[in-house]
């Protein structure tokens, strides 16, 4: 094959694909006439000048101008990517795994190169490019990750920040950082590309990047608002489909949901109520799009409407029921008709308690505006708002909030201790997160020995910032070979980890609950969501547990869920539900991972592969740090309280006490919290850890295992130090332990 540059003009000369050296199929040429058409390529001339003249850049443009796929491509035309003999990547950054995936994809079929060759993909637990590669698309996070081994960036010669509205925690970490490499870099450049408006913002902060403007080639769009507030957002969704369907002129249907559960839900739904209709009204294709969707599914997205049925009957239609992803991320050609119920799922966090979770609020007013404008695309649209006019004035905040202001941040500041940034109080955050926050991870981390006391990272806090995990699950797994079960706490990790869910519309989760009057207030730092509370939309507030982002083995098919919950109880162990995944691990890998024995079982095959891949890749930075493998004799009394006692040593601030009222509290936040409906204890243990704490109506803590109140003050005794302690039921309780530990060492004492 012909090396990158190589013989390239040779290739050109004999008009060889310049990349592989390939002649170019007649797809290229096809695909090569659309791209000459997006807006972008009226302005390829002047950009590549601003690059050549500029280190950084900013560009705006609409969604759908050609960006994200065009821009790589110009970068890669005009830059020389050989350095001294060294090979340097373009690397371009988006927000969303599936539109790392699905954007790649799309980019090597233009380029008429192989993906994983020349054009790659790297998002968390896989990484898709190879030697060759040197166009990468990557989620923001994957970049911060690569700067903590490759500080200044050294493999790329240009790096695309892309998406940068949307401004993630990860990518307002990258701002700030890229910040500094330039400074040490003079051959590095930067690309900021974004959707909407901020760009003085971002203009102001990169010291006056140049700002080009991609003018939009947007038809005009009617918008439509409901006269009241809809009662239930899903139904009204689905009626207003249907009624466009059977009353609208041709054109596809965009529809914002907010999650997995009920994107398929609402698909199955509009199937079966036009499949009802019958041949009076053209056929429907209604695909979903989330990001936990396997990348087959989501190409789907692309394919065109059905044709009808017989020649001359009414037409095809395609419905795309989507999350937020569709927003700015991705872009469907062909959509006429928007439905925007208004809301979305969001992050908020409570350094008070704590407290981290996704609830389902109203969206901002610039999201608004980008989500109708994906009906003009092509042709003039319509949208349909399902909220008053007065609520889109009067309750809307005019933008969202940046994800750092809403974030824990005790992992993002282990990596930016591990990038050596060591003043996070004068980092150049664009909007610096409040200072609680701040301590509050700075606190954390320093319970787990990541930092000691004048804020330092610690060697253990070094190995810990290596996995690409939460600070607790790092802790845990770099401990367990003290305790004698890495092998199993690699195990439960990766089955903790690997975020792949069921595709069936089923869940151990009891339905939306329904919130009266405003949690918000209370837990939300930025008072997010105390919009919700006095939003026309009605004073209700949906709150999602995060079960759609957890891990679920578990298959439970509406048509057989006594089964189902049989076939789950033959894992289930009476010590907790670490301890279940544990034993569901174990049997998927006895049966030699046979699909049919999960299926018999009830065990969802892709959870568990996806578990596996996981699984490797921590063995992987396990074994880097020669983290011993190993195990407790499993004939041991010992082998399940080595365990839970490893687990405790990452998981001691998440613990919960049994109270004689008969309810839990979590330790030293005082909360009051119920086990999950889904857990397997036969008992209501004095202690539990808990992997989350899922907000709804009542507040659960889900995944939970027992632990013993001796270990707390073994394992945690800097945490469970009584001096910093509210009084409460548990502090007496630890209190006697302790005073008991005493005893017994002076007992020991005088019997010696
Ligand atoms: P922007 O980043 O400015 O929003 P994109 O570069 O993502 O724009 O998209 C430009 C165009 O590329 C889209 O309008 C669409 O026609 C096309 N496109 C992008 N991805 C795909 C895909 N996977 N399949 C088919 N067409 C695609
Ligand atoms: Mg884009």
């Amino acid at each position: 094959g012909v090396g990158v540059g190589g013989n390239l003009s040779l290739a050109q000369n004999l008009n060889l694909n310049r990349w592989n050296g390939r002649p170019y199929s007649q797809r290229y040429f096809d695909i090569l006439e659309k791209r000459k058409t997006l807006p972008v390529w009226q302005q390829k001339d002047e950009f590549l000048q601003a690059l050549n003249a500029n280190q950084s850049l900013i560009l705006v443009g609409e969604t759908g101008s050609g960006k994200t796929t065009q821009i790589p491509q110009f970068v890669l035309e005009a830059i020389k990517l050989d350095d001294k003999g060294k090979k340097m990547m373009v690397a371009c950054t988006q927000p969303r795994r599936v539109a790392a995936m699905s954007v790649s994809h799309r980019v090597a079929e233009e380029m008429d190169v192989t993906i994983g060759e020349e054009v790659g993909y790297s998002i968390r637990f896989e990484d898709k490019s190879s030697a060759r590669t040197i166009l990468k698309y990557l989620t923001d996070g994957m970049l911060l990750r690569e700067a903590m081994t490759d500080p200044l960036l050294e493999q790329y010669k240009v790096i695309i920040l892309d998406e940068a509205h949307e401004r993630t925690l990860a990518t307002d970490v990258l701002f700030g950082l890229l910040k500094e490499v330039l400074r040490n870099r003079p051959d590095l450049k930067l690309v900021v590309m974004s959707a909407t408006l901020e760009a003085e913002k971002f203009q102001a902060y990169f010291s006056g990047a140049p700002l080009m403007k991609v003018p939009g080639r947007l038809f005009p769009v009617e918008i439509f608002y409901t006269q009241d507030p809809e009662r239930d957002y899903l139904e009204a969704a689905i009626r207003t489909v249907v009624q466009i369907h059977m009353c609208e002129p041709p054109g596809d249907i965009l529809v914002f949901l907010t999650g997995e559960e009920e994107i398929e839900d609402a698909c199955k739904k509009i199937a079966k109520e036009v499949t009802n209709m019958g041949d009076q009204v053209g056929p429907i294709k209604a695909v979903p799009l989330y990001s936990t969707l396997p990348p087959a599914m989501q190409q789907k997205i692309f394919e065109p409407a059905p044709p009808p049925v017989k020649e001359g009957g009414p037409l095809g239609r395609k419905i795309v029921v989507s999350t937020n992803i569709a927003e700015t991320s991705l872009t469907i050609d062909g959509i006429v008709y928007v439905i925007d119920p208004g809301f979305a799922k969001q992050k908020v966090y409570n350094p008070r308690v704590r407290v981290e979770s996704l609830l389902v609020s109203p969206i901002s007013r610039a999201s608004a505006h980008q989500r109708s404008g994906r009906a003009g695309r092509t042709q003039p649209g319509k949208c349909f708002r399902l909220y008053t006019e007065k609520s889109f004035k009067n309750d809307l905040q005019p933008q969202t909030y940046p994800e750092i202001l809403r974030s824990n941040l005790a992992n993002t500041v282990l990596t930016l201790k591990k990038l050596g940034i060591d003043d996070l109080v004068h980092f150049d955050f664009m909007d610096p997160p409040a200072p609680e926050t701040l301590m509050r991870a700075l606190e954390v981390l320093n319970y787990l020995g990541a930092l000691d006391d004048e804020g330092n990272l610690t060697k253990m806090g070094e190995i810990m910032s290596e996995f690409p995990l939460d600070p607790q699950m790092s802790k845990m797994l770099v401990v367990s070979p003290g305790f004698n079960c890495s092998n199993e706490i690699l195990s439960i990790s990766a089955m903790l980890s690997g975020k792949i869910l069921l595709l069936s519309s089923t869940s151990l989760i009891p339905k939306f609950v329904t919130v009266l009057g405003c949690i918000g207030c209370v837990l939300c730092p930025v008072r997010l969501s105390s919009a919700i509370a006095l939003s026309g939309f009605h004073a209700t507030v949906w709150c999602v547990p995060q079960n759609l982002l957890i891990p679920n083995c578990f298959v439970r098919p509406r048509e057989a869920q006594k089964a189902a919950d049989e076939a789950k109880a033959q894992f289930g162990h009476i010590d907790g539900d670490h301890l279940t995944l544990l034993n569901v691990y174990h049997a998927y890998k006895q049966n030699n991972e046979d699909p049919s024995w999960c299926y018999e079982n009830f065990v969802n095959q892709r959870a568990m592969k996806n578990a596996d891949n996981v699984r490797q890749q921590l063995l992987r930075i396990m074994s880097r740090y020669n983290l011993k493998l190993c195990s407790t004799d499993f004939s041991s009394r010992e082998y399940y309280v080595n365990i839970r006692k490893a687990m405790l040593a990452g998981y001691f601030m998440q613990v919960a006490h049994l109270e004689r009222t008969g309810h839990y509290l979590t330790v030293k936040d005082n909360q009051v919290v119920h086990l999950h409906p889904s857990n397997c204890l036969d008992h209501k243990p004095e202690w539990v850890i808990y992997n989350e704490y899922v907000l709804t109506s009542r507040n659960f803590i889900r995944t939970v295992t027992d632990v013993r109140g001796e270990w707390l003050v073994d394992i945690a005794p800097h945490y469970y130090d009584l001096e910093n302690f509210p009084q409460c039921e548990a502090k007496r309780v630890l209190e006697k332990l302790y005073k008991k530990r005493e005893k017994d060492r002076e007992d020991k004492k005088n019997r010696k």
